[in-house]
């Protein structure tokens, strides 16, 4: 049809990166009930608490190597970090150089977000923040990446759970466009657009999904996820920083979070990665932490690949509402 605007289509941008989503409202009429729940897992195996093939249970120590950092209770290690067998980055490049870490979450091989105590999330992030600091304090580190996948469609290959993180002596590229735009913005606003976000995002409230002292959670406004949640720490907090009361309130968070999902979806593959500051420039003023929990509920077909622009048909709004935690 020519000529005409149509009011269901709306084009956002992401005011962190810059990625453009077009909403296409009238595709909601698919709608999300139809493919949420009994979504199966992948993997058998991960009923088990104990596999005898697994190099991360309990028990088969000898598999790995030795433990970089444990996490002890009651004399017996529940979470633990080793050297990656099958690094991306190592010492032996000049290139590009660095270390790739495992993060075991738990010593219970059928561990995952959506069925862990919050107990367990805080001793998962409590060794994220160890080996954060002692990695960001490596000589020639410019960048400590720290990212999780979960299930095979998420890129994971073994089901025990685990996080990685990589100490590079490059900055990524996506940091580098997200300190850009956040750079850029403070140069013309004279104010620090995460701190904005956080302002707007608690006066109207329809896109919260929890509110802490140190951070919130929200569905942001355009995301090329529309089921993302993205976790926004206020000014200054840097991640090998978090102390106690920050892993209370995000396991808090965390748990509250995966259930949700749970309801929403089922058990689902999704990634999970921190957005950090880099080592040797100071960016506190302009650009905050946050965190991206990026569900693969969903897949990217060639419009996308091919345009670099996302489509979404869910409001964030709704997606909010059904993702909002008690206080
Ligand atoms: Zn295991
Ligand atoms: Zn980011």
């Amino acid at each position: 049809m020519l000529g005409g605007a149509d009011l269901k289509k709306e084009l956002r941008v992401d005011p962190t990166n810059n990625d453009i989503i077009i909403f296409a409202r009238e595709r909601a009429s698919r709608p999300l009930d139809n493919v949420k729940k009994n979504m199966p897992m992948e993997e058998d195996d991960i009923i088990k608490e104990y596999e005898e093939n697994c190099p991360f249970c309990r028990g088969n120590e000898h598999q790995t190597d030795d433990a970089t950092e444990e996490i002890v209770v009651d004399g017996q290690w529940v979470a633990k970090s080793i050297k990656n067998k099958y690094p991306i980055v190592d010492m032996s490049s000049d290139e590009v150089f660095g270390v790739h870490e495992v993060i075991i979450e738990s010593y219970r091989h059928n561990a995952n977000f959506f069925n862990m105590s919050e107990e367990e999330f805080k001793i998962m992030f409590e060794l994220y923040v160890n080996r954060y600091k002692y990695l960001i304090g490596q000589r020639g580190i410019e960048y400590v990446n720290l990212f999780k996948n979960f299930l095979r469609k998420s890129g994971a290959s073994l089901m025990h759970p685990h996080a990685q993180i990589t100490a590079l002596s490059i900055i990524p590229p996506e940091i580098h466009k997200e300190l850009l735009v956040a750079h850029d913005y403070y140069g013309w606003e004279n104010t620090n657009l995460y701190e904005d976000i956080i302002k707007d995002e608690k006066e109207y409230k329809e896109r919260l999904v929890y509110s802490g002292t140190r951070f919130i959670a929200i569905i942001p406004s355009a995301s090329k996820n529309p089921t993302e949640v993205r976790i926004i720490f206020n000014k200054g907090v840097k991640f090998e920083n978090l102390d106690s009361l920050d892993i209370d309130e995000l396991s808090y968070a965390f748990k509250g979070i995966f259930a949700n999902y749970k309801k929403m979806f089922g058990i689902m593959p999704f990634n999970i990665w921190v957005h950090a500051h880099p080592n040797g420039i100071e960016t506190k003023e302009y650009f905050n932490l946050h965190i991206h929990i990026f569900p693969r509920k969903f897949n990217y077909g060639g419009f996308e690949l091919s345009t670099n622009m996302y489509v979404s048909s869910y409001p964030p709004e709704e997606i909010a509402k059904q993702m909002r935690i008690e206080e």
